[in-house]
């Protein structure tokens, strides 16, 4: 998604440093008395945690301080940083609890034995991989004594081209995984999201949109076997040992309810040598509402080698769509189709650009002509620290009064963006109960909005969020419903909240249907059988249901 990765807002990291400046060092530092002042609560749990992990030394983990990070440490400040730049999040009263401290394991027996002392010292864990999770569930906590299992040593990529597979480890992103795959093929790919520091770890466990979707579904749907640790620190080797059941909740029922998936096998796809991407701006004017509204009633129809996103923003004040496509094939070919198909939104030759799949990627991302070495760059891009995203699924086109209502909405805050992505293709030929992501037929296509500000000030968050909840409810009557749709990766608390540790399914039930469906049930028992004590539990995870 090029609005978080790289999406060219006019912003010099001068002014940036000017806005935040100095407000934003205050908060920093009161919030780090805050969490300094709190600490001498937890230390005796953490010397036990610590006593736990080396008593059980299963490799130098325990001795090793590189592996082990108490808030002295650089990496649990540079944690501590994070949470603080995330400043909506204390809105959520998380702020307040920090982690005792960070694991960094590199063995399946290092997650064992850091889950094993969790579990007899009642200390939480959250996994983190790419750690993008828009509501900060891989490091934040309501709930205290808390440990980070951060996976960031787990990221070895192991490519098969005889069997056109790949064995990634669930700490990778998916940048490094695409760089891996062209550094050995110019004919695979993956189908997986569009920027390259997100974690295969939360990402495929969520579902996986991206440019290649309509052709080859989802990430979790090309995923054919994985590894995974339980709440017991059993390791399962592979799909025949977890049993199909698990190996489907974790496809695209968010992986954190059940346990911490290690590795994940994926079948590669074929692309072809030469792919064609294209950008079209369109101003603000009554056309571009008629050929938005025309894009909706195609885009899912389209051949399945072709896949048109529409991104909406204000640009100064002005309404303006862009069209970003993909297009598996060369542009001799995608000419007469858009000359056909689509003819409204007058695409020409020298829109449209040839290069490699992997070339495609840095084209999604700005990045064209960049060293393809900065897929492997982990660190998120954000250009405006605050965010609050939302998610929809559309069945019907919007009328084009309907769209002019959302333009004029875009009017009344800074930096809103919608962005609209089409189904169709593959993802119409999987059954809704094949994996817990159930927004296939029927739906056109899916929104993501989100609203971003600069200034860290509460009443500017409050501002921007309750816009953003306004706009969700005004789209209310154009999207899915009964239940309206959500999008398990564009996490969303404002769905609902678990709030206790027993909560129940009927409870969960309220956000859960809306990002699974019926398939909450059957997630829910699965969650029943591998962890009934809820021992991974967050503020939206799956409660057990035991019957
Ligand atoms: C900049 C940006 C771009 C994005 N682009 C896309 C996109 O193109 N398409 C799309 O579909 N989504 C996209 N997303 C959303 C993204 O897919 C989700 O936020 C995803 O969950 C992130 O995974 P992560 O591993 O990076 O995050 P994390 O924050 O590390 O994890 C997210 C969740 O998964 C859990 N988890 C992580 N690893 C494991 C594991 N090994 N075992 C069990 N649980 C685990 C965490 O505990 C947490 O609950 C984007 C998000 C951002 C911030």
């Amino acid at each position: 998604m090029l609005f978080l990765c790289n999406f060219k807002l006019k912003k010099t990291k001068a002014l940036k440093m000017r806005t935040v400046g100095a407000f934003a060092l205050s908060l920093f530092l009161l919030f780090l008395v805050k969490w300094a002042n709190s600490d001498s609560k937890v230390s005796p749990i953490r010397d036990q945690f610590l006593s736990c992990m080396s008593t059980h030394s299963v490799s130098t983990f325990m001795n090793s301080k590189s592996l082990i990070h108490e808030p002295d440490s650089r990496l649990y400040t540079d944690l501590s940083q994070t949470v603080s730049q995330n400043y909506r999040f204390s809105s959520l009263n998380f702020s307040s609890q920090k982690p005792i401290l960070i694991a960094t394991p590199r063995t399946e027996s290092e997650i064992q034995r850091s889950l094993l002392c969790s579990k007899k010292l009642d200390v939480q864990v959250r996994t983190k991989s790419g750690g993008h999770d828009y509501e900060g569930l891989s490091y934040l906590s309501s709930q205290s004594p808390f440990i980070v299992l951060d996976l960031i040593n787990l990221r070895s990529i192991d490519i098969n081209l005889r069997e056109e597979t790949a064995w990634v480890g669930a700490g990778a992103t998916i940048g490094e995984l695409y760089y891996k795959i062209a550094k050995a093929s110019k004919i695979h790919g993956f189908p997986a999201g569009t920027c390259p520091s997100v974690g295969v770890g939360g990402h495929f466990s969520g579902g996986g949109f991206g440019a290649m979707m309509r052709k080859h579904g989802l990430a979790a749907d090309n995923v054919v076997d994985a590894r995974f640790v339980d709440a017991n620190g059993r390791i399962y080797n592979g799909r025949r040992e977890m049993g199909e059941d698990l190996f489907w909740a974790i496809r695209g029922g968010g992986a954190a309810s059940f346990g911490v998936v290690t590795f994940w096998k994926v079948k590669l796809v074929r692309v072809p040598e030469k792919v064609t991407c294209f950008t079209r701006y369109l101003p603000f004017t009554q056309n571009m509402t008629k050929i938005v509204h025309r894009w909706q009633s195609i885009a899912a129809t389209l051949g399945d080698n072709l896949f048109i996103r529409v991104i909406i923003y204000n640009s100064g004040g002005s309404v303006q769509a862009t069209f970003q496509a993909n297009y598996l094939g060369g542009i001799d070919k995608l000419i007469p189709l858009m000359n056909e198909k689509f003819p409204e939104l007058g695409l020409r030759f020298q829109d449209c650009s040839e290069m490699s799949w992997v070339d495609s990627i840095m084209y999604f991302n700005w990045k064209s002509g960049q060293p393809l070495e900065t897929l492997l760059d982990r660190e998120q891009r954000y250009n405006d620290l605050y965010f609050k995203a939302k998610s929809d699924f559309v069945k019907n086109p919007i009328p084009e009064t309907g769209l002019e209502g959302i333009w004029k909405r875009f009017h009344e805050v800074e930096s809103p963006m919608m962005i609209m992505e089409p189904l169709g293709g593959r993802m119409y030929e999987i059954g809704e109960t094949e994996t817990p992501f159930p927004h296939r037929r029927g739906n056109l296509y899916n929104i993501q909005y989100m609203v971003k500000w600069r200034v860290k000030d509460i009443e500017e968050m409050e501002k921007h969020v309750r816009w953003m909840r306004f706009l969700y409810g005004y789209m209310r009557v154009y999207v899915s419903g009964s239940p309206r749709g959500a999008y398990l990766n564009y996490r969303d608390l404002d769905l609902g909240m678990n709030k206790a540790i027993n909560c129940s399914f009927e409870d969960a039930s309220l956000w859960g249907m809306r990002y699974f469906g019926s398939n909450f049930k059957r997630l829910a028992m699965v969650k029943g059988k591998i962890d009934p004590t809820n021992f991974f539990r967050n503020e939206q995870s799956v409660p057990p249901l035991i019957v």
